[in-house]
């Protein structure tokens, strides 16, 4: 019996080393397309010397004009005759960069959209670029209490991240690399309202609905590799194109993805939107019913709320084109692109896996700990249970 009671022991211990070993934060996924050739562009030899000529490619002017297109829509507010021409445009502009289609669903019976478009689409791996396109119902932040029941033009606020991620389509798919993952860019309606906005609503339907309809409908959206699992990153763009422009530590987000990509804002130099040592804030946006389901997501957002952040205009009259600045625009676009090439370049090999926010319950050295006291715990109450029979 005693014997038992050893291997018993043994048994649970090996479990604990063997969850213990499960716990790297970066694994890495082996590529799974062999044909991959690149002629143009030469891997990094060291994190030091960024080769930038994807990110060079990156015309923050553009990006400005992307703005002013959405802006000459007008108010873009969900089931608006504005808000589906503003959608039909998106969705046709990146029909020049790769494969791109409108999704319809409703909210309280009105008509929603959003766009996904796919670059290198039949990948076994997607990174995710997402921002809302819909503009707010009601400026409840102006000074001037007479504009508060009246809309906003979301030149920041939604045209931004649009904007932004339109001038990344573009450079990538205007390179001539081999991408051995796919890119999609998502365009998100019905983020910006909440109950305050149209009575009944909730913040971000948008993407709510398509994680469901995600999980629902897999075969709408993904190819013969591709599944949920398949998800390595989620970024989201929102309000990226205002005055000194510092990103905050999100708490829902992918803390290696987070360390990443701020990483390489610092390579280029870009210390102060790239804060290493910020607290950490919950924003209920776009990118957590993703985060929900276990994907790393990343929240490219700042600390809207307050007066001092270099964007005093969010929710006002004030989100508009002259409130924009061109320097945060390529801020953020070049920093994304860096990213994409420092982390999907296909002459790497592999394709780095990010962790999903690591929660206490999921830490493995908690749940190896977990299993350790349960089994020790069960040895006991069986070692007793004999020498009462004894
Ligand atoms: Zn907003």
């Amino acid at each position: 019996m005693e014997k038992k009671l050893i291997n018993f022991i043994r048994f649970f211990l090996i479990s604990y080393l063997f969850f213990i070993s499960l716990s790297p934060s970066i694994i890495k996924i082996t590529q799974s397309e062999s044909t991959l050739q690149i002629q143009e562009y030469k891997p990094i030899n060291s994190q030091f010397s960024l080769n930038t000529t994807l990110a060079d490619q990156y015309n923050s002017t553009f990006a400005y004009n992307n703005i002013q297109s959405q802006l000459d829509f007008g108010y873009r507010i969900p089931g608006t005759n504005e808000n589906l021409e503003c959608a039909n445009w998106i969705n046709s502009q990146m029909q020049n960069y790769g494969e791109s289609e409108i999704y319809n669903f409703t909210v309280n019976e009105i008509p929603c959209r959003n766009i996904i478009s796919r670059i290198n689409p039949n990948m076994s791996q997607i990174a995710i670029f997402a921002a809302h396109y819909d503009s707010r119902a009601i400026a409840e932040k102006d000074l001037n209490d007479s504009l508060r029941d009246s809309p906003i033009l979301g030149a920041n606020d939604g045209g931004s991240g649009v904007a932004v991620l339109m001038e990344i389509a573009r450079v990538l798919a205007t390179s001539k690399i081999n991408w051995n993952i796919s890119f999609w860019f998502v365009f998100f309606d019905a983020e910006d309202q909440g109950n305050s906005g149209i009575p009944g609503w909730d913040w971000c339907e948008g993407s709510k609905w398509m994680i469901n309809d995600l999980k629902n409908n897999p075969n709408v959206y993904f190819r013969d590799t591709q599944s949920l699992n398949s998800i390595n990153s989620f970024i989201l763009l929102d309000m990226v194109g205002g005055d000194n422009l510092k990103f905050i530590h999100e708490s829902y987000d992918s803390d290696d993805l987070r360390q990443r990509v701020f990483e390489i804002g610092h390579l280029l130099e870009y210390d102060s939107t790239f804060p290493l040592d910020a607290n950490e804030y919950k924003i209920e946006d776009d990118h957590v019913p993703f985060a929900k389901e276990g994907i790393p997501t990343l929240d490219l957002i700042i600390k809207f709320w307050d007066l001092t952040c270099g964007w005093p205009y969010h929710h006002t009259s004030e989100d508009t084109l002259e409130h924009i600045s061109r320097d945060s625009l390529e801020i953020t676009g070049r920093t994304v692109i860096q990213f994409i090439y420092e982390v999907y370049n296909p002459e790497l090999g592999f394709i780095e896996k990010f962790s999903s926010k690591e929660t206490f319950f999921s830490n493995p050295i908690v749940i190896g700990a977990g299993i350790l006291i349960i089994g020790v715990s069960i040895a006991i109450l069986i070692k007793k249970a004999v020498m009462k029979k004894n």
